[in-house]
């Protein structure tokens, strides 16, 4: 008896500490890269709403940035970083600030004699907008989102890009570090305080100049995604040295001068980056949700393959639509090397096919009755929630009795590899297929057209679905 009550209670602290059994945070952390040429400007949209920029590129950009923040539904500032006064980082602010409410300043306390800092330093004034000096140690937190100065510390550094205001900013288990300007003097003086500076995502430190982003220091940071926030300049940045230290590191690079806008969006376990140049490759692949499309993944969807069959390892379906097959291997391909892939589907078997073989055509087969021949359609949830199995119906009739035994094929609008996923009706006429619905984006309506293929003719219906 005594020893059956240890083993419950060893289980009940096992089960405590299993991660897999917290409470899920709600909404994402999404972390946009904004391209304003060469400067940098960062907008972190926290899972409780919060806004937050970190720099707003050179003066000319403000209007830009404006504009984009109102297209993206922001309507106020709850905190605006600045890193340090320089013009590629401070302007663009400018015109935040006198247009936008903003509710914090935070700031290393450095000043400059430009024009555009003191118009800077004028709007925050003239709006009485609260401002906060920071040192590393301090922390500021947004939800579930934790952010801890790491830099500059007392005294300041020489060099002003050195004593930029540096953000590690944590959700779950997934890190992103802004270290605005700095050097290698700084890289190096922070390692040697001993910071925990491990982030899976870098904002490459002074536009991908070569005298910042040092082997030491990316060996601490290890970074699986770097983005270079640069544009056209005369420095040359990005260097190409920076960029091959990135990669030796393991990370993929970013740039905004060649993918324009890039935004990562996390959960707190994985994340995804979409490039506002290039929207495509989903990181769907990762059947073993490890974070990362690698050879593994591709020899759980080999070992399942199976085209004819039903699903033995749901994994193994990464388009969902019940068998695995050269669709699965294609999607696993595509997006091979892709990091932070979609979160994982709940591993629930795929409902079997129902086991209705199709007529054989034979000239003794009853024709169907004579009379209009229609399709009709509907999904099995017009409101399902994002990264869920959605399964489509299309039903043909002939004077208002199903047709067995026609192909159907269904297109389904909305940005994704395959969009589509077919079927063939049963005796009353009814097909269905699904499909795993990591892409759609909520609140945006998907229309699935359904075709069958009937005598020659096609005959079609439409219905579809709006995330949630
Ligand atoms: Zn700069």
């Amino acid at each position: 008896m005594r020893r059956q009550r240890w083993i419950l209670a060893a289980l009940v602290a096992l089960l405590l500490l299993c991660p897999c059994l917290r409470p899920k945070a709600e909404g994402p952390l999404v972390v946009t890269f904004l391209d304003v040429g060469q400067g940098d400007c960062e907008w972190l949209r926290a899972p409780d709403g919060q806004d937050i920029v970190i720099d707003g590129g050179v003066e000319a950009e403000g209007p830009n940035v404006l504009s984009y923040l109102q297209s993206h539904g922001v309507t106020d500032i709850e905190v605006m970083v600045l890193s340090h006064p320089d013009g590629d980082h401070v302007g663009g602010l400018v015109t935040l600030l006198q247009n936008m409410p903003v509710a914090l300043v935070v700031h290393n306390g450095q000043t400059s004699t430009s024009a555009v800092y003191q118009r800077f330093a004028d709007a925050i004034q003239a709006r009485a907008i609260p401002t906060l000096v920071v040192r590393a140690g301090q922390t500021l937190s947004w939800g579930p989102v934790s952010a801890t100065v790491i830099n500059p510390v007392d005294p300041l550094l020489p060099a002003t890009n050195d004593n930029s205001v540096t953000l590690r900013v944590s959700y779950g288990d997934v890190d992103f570090l802004f270290p605005g300007d700095i050097s290698s003097a700084a890289e190096s003086a922070l390692l040697g305080r001993g910071t925990n500076i491990e982030a899976e995502v870098l904002k490459v430190a002074h536009h991908g100049s070569k005298y910042s982003s040092s082997d030491p220091f990316l060996a601490a940071v290890q970074p699986h995604v770097a983005v270079i926030e640069v544009g056209a300049n005369s420095y040359g940045h990005p260097a190409p040295e920076s960029i091959s230290r990135l990669q030796r590191a393991g990370a993929t690079v970013y740039r905004t001068d060649i993918d324009d806008t890039v935004t990562i969006t996390t959960n707190g376990v994985t994340w995804t980056v979409t490039t506002q140049s290039q929207p495509a490759i989903p990181c769907v692949g990762d059947a073993n949700g490890n974070g990362v499309v690698d050879v593994f993944d591709l020899v759980i969807v080999t070992r399942a393959y199976n085209p004819t069959g039903i699903v033995s390892d749901v994994r193994a379906d990464i388009n969902r639509d019940g068998v695995v097959n050269l669709f699965d291997l294609v999607l696993v391909a595509a997006s091979y090397g892709c990091r932070g892939s979609t979160p994982q589907p709940t591993l629930v078997p795929t409902a079997m096919p129902t086991a209705t073989p199709t007529p054989m055509p034979s000239a003794t087969a009853t024709e169907p009755p004579a009379g209009n021949i229609e399709a009709t359609a509907w999904v099995s949830n017009p409101v399902p929630s994002q990264y869920t199995t959605m399964t489509v119906y299309g039903k043909i009739t002939r004077g208002g009795a199903g047709v067995p035994g026609v192909p159907m094929h269904t297109t389904w609008h909305y940005r994704t590899t395959t969009p589509y996923c077919d079927g063939v009706s049963n005796s009353d006429g009814v097909a269905s297929c699904s499909r795993y619905i990591s892409g759609a984006t909520k609140g945006y309506y998907v229309q699935i057209d359904v075709t069958f293929s009937y005598q020659g003719q096609s005959y079609t219906a439409s219905t579809g679905f709006r995330p949630q």
